[in-house]
């Protein structure tokens, strides 16, 4: 094994369990590893690569803005941060918003903002807000966020967690509307669920809950750190429905590849309850970060991402639902975001998945049964072509294998 591998395994926390590849560079859709390997990956960072590795307009506007203004806090204005919300509004309809740094920080804010609106707008007695949000649900780690999750990992041993938030099933408006009190502050949702396994909601659904949270006076907020900025083949995966939320949490991609960068927008009455020391963050909107975000949104309107999303996915469905293999049980997604599901009874992802890095094709499992495919969005069509042939001939070996057992 490789000595980079023991020494990351000896002194980082294990708290993941990486794939046994040391990557040493990267450029456009594709990695090398230390020995020089290429490999094609088709996970760009759980979509925060969506504009490839070292964009070039990104990494020259680094060079440019590192040697000029990096850090100095919210504490004073910058030349950076303005053209930079108001770029991020503008491109998603939203008044104002607050800029944060991880996509868990975002989440974060969205809960202030909600239980604080709930209080001072909607009337709502001193600590009894509640949030509804999804079974089978990601949107982050922190401790408030877990408390959301019906994941046992995520939360065994690491309790106790604040009260005030409420699970309904994933897809059923029934459930929501049931679950809807005079209480309730906000229903938090993901347009397609990514780490529960890229899970795609039944049509209309995003619809009738925003429709339905609008006559309850309840906000409705999407988190589509993963989902947003082309990934699904639109600008925001809500617009698939025509939906407008109150409030909208992004991440990942808003970085360009480069930085962590995140934030929650909102409607102005909405992110009006916040006052000066309600809430902050010592990098969240720094200039490096605004001016890497602003640039990022740029490129996605310029190199038209969302829309290559939309076509190089369908293409990508089109191949995969072409492989005739009785290990998938199902495949779901929506533009470059999509997820294989792997039979658990005849063989698992992660095994699917280390033998595609063999071939050179980086991927990783999601909930042991599913095989997430999210390349960057400039990915090719020659690109797309290889890999399936990849997956074609990987579930082929592992089906000979087994009958052959
Ligand atoms: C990744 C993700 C988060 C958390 O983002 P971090 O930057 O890892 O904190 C939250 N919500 C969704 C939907 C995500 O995919």
């Amino acid at each position: 094994m490789s000595e980079r591998i023991d020494l990351e395994a000896r002194y980082c926390a294990q708290n993941y369990h990486p794939l046994p590849v040391v990557l040493t560079r990267a450029e456009g859709a594709s990695v090398w590893d230390e020995n020089g390997k290429k490999y094609l990956d088709m996970m760009s960072a759980y979509s925060a690569v969506s504009h490839g590795h070292g964009h070039d307009r990104l990494v020259e506007l680094v060079r440019e803005q590192v040697g000029r203004l990096n850090i100095v806090s919210r504490a004073f204005y910058t030349d950076k941060l303005g053209p930079f919300l108001e770029k991020a509004c503008t491109l998603t309809g939203q008044d104002m918003a607050l800029p944060m740094n991880t996509g868990a920080e975002a989440v974060e804010t969205a809960i202030k903002a909600a239980r604080k609106w709930a209080y001072t707008v909607k009337g709502v007695a001193s600590d009894n807000a509640e949030i509804i949000a999804c079974r089978g649900n990601f949107h982050g780690r922190t401790t408030t966020v877990v408390a959301m999750s019906d994941e046992p990992q995520y939360k065994e041993g690491f309790g106790p967690f604040p009260p005030g938030f409420r699970l309904v099933d994933y897809g059923d408006i029934g459930a929501l509307e049931a679950a809807i009190t005079g209480n309730t502050a906000a229903f938090l949702v993901e347009p397609i669920q990514g780490e529960g396994g890229i899970v795609v909601p039944p049509a209309g659904y995003l619809k009738a809950a925003a429709e339905l949270c609008r006559e309850r006076n309840v906000l409705f907020i999407a988190d589509e750190i993963q989902t947003g900025l082309g990934r699904t083949g639109r600008m925001l995966a809500c617009e698939h429905e025509d939906v407008h939320p109150d409030g909208l949490i992004l991440g990942k991609a808003l970085g360009g590849g480069i930085l962590p960068v995140s934030m929650f927008l909102a409607r102005r009455e909405v992110m009006n309850v916040f006052r000066p020391g309600d809430h902050g963050s010592t990098f969240g909107g720094n200039p490096l970060a605004a001016a890497v975000g602003l640039e990022a949104l740029t490129i996605l309107v310029d190199d038209e991402l969302p829309q290559r999303s939309a076509t190089m996915g369908d293409y990508l469905m089109d191949q995969l639902r072409a492989i005739d293999s009785p290990l998938i049980s199902e495949i779901r997604g929506r533009g470059l975001f999509i997820g294989v599901e792997i039979d658990p009874a005849l063989c698992s992802a992660r095994q699917v998945c280390e033998m595609l890095m063999q071939r050179g094709l980086l991927s990783k499992e999601t909930h042991e049964t599913v095989v997430r495919l999210a390349p960057p969005l400039i990915i090719s069509q020659d690109e797309i072509d290889w890999a399936v042939t990849q997956i074609r001939e990987v579930l082929a070996e592992i089906d000979e294998t087994r009958l052959a057992s």
